[in-house]
């Protein structure tokens, strides 16, 4: 098993997938054995056999960009009782679906066994992304990485994604880890000292793009 970080109360799994590298995330109560995928990458019998043992509930899309979701078929499918969760504009991507569906259109709980997960509405790498909240771990999916905000595609959803950072993400307990959708790990604070140089430093109203908060200008 690749155990990430494990707890009295839950453990979490990390995978990482390739072609693109997508980080996918595994909650377990310890209490119940019953857990939670986030994000759904091509490599779904990795995923699969991780989650042996338990019984998944919940597969909790962070986007709709489809290295996100190139095994989402097939857990599905898998995990048929196991209900979907996902930001409201970003459904349009997901294939054909029976199953439960929460259409997240503001900030809600999910309950996995007895650990709650907090659903955040962070719009700007798309419209619907959202971040999966427990306790000092903020699974950000492509919302937050360390050293900058995910890929942007116009100044408008820059701002959007800027705002989403700095109005909730920011608002978290400073010590509070961030997973992102590939990659390593940063935390709230890290990412809140980045982001004052990048305030103080720049002026530009017309980023987006691949931004870095230390080296954009
Ligand atoms: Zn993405």
């Amino acid at each position: 098993m690749s155990i990430f970080y494990e707890d009295d109360r839950k453990r979490i799994h990390k995978i990482v997938a390739s072609p693109y590298a997508n980080n996918c995330y595994i909650i377990v109560c310890k209490t119940t054995n019953s857990s939670a995928i986030i994000d759904a990458p091509i490599e779904y019998e990795k995923i699969i056999r991780e989650c042996e043992g338990t019984d998944v509930e919940h597969i909790l899309i962070t986007h709709n960009h489809f290295d996100h979701l190139e095994g989402f078929k097939e857990l599905r499918n898998k995990f048929n009782k196991a209900s979907i969760g996902v930001g409201k504009t970003d459904e349009d991507k997901l294939p054909e679906n029976n199953a439960t569906i929460n259409l997240f259109t503001k900030d809600e709980h999910i309950t996995i066994g007895t650990l709650q997960v907090t659903a955040i509405i962070t719009p700007g790498h798309t419209p619907g992304s959202t971040c999966y909240l427990l306790d000092k771990h903020l699974f950000s999916g492509d919302t937050l990485f360390p050293g900058g905000p995910g890929r942007t595609g116009s100044s408008e959803d820059f701002n959007q994604i800027l705002s989403s950072i700095t109005t909730k993400l920011f608002n978290l307990e400073s010590d509070t880890i961030v997973l992102p959708g590939h990659g390593e790990t940063t935390t709230i604070q890290d990412s809140k000292d980045e982001y004052k140089i990048f305030r103080e430093q720049n002026s530009n109203q017309n980023l987006f793009g691949d931004v870095t908060w230390l080296n954009s200008t």
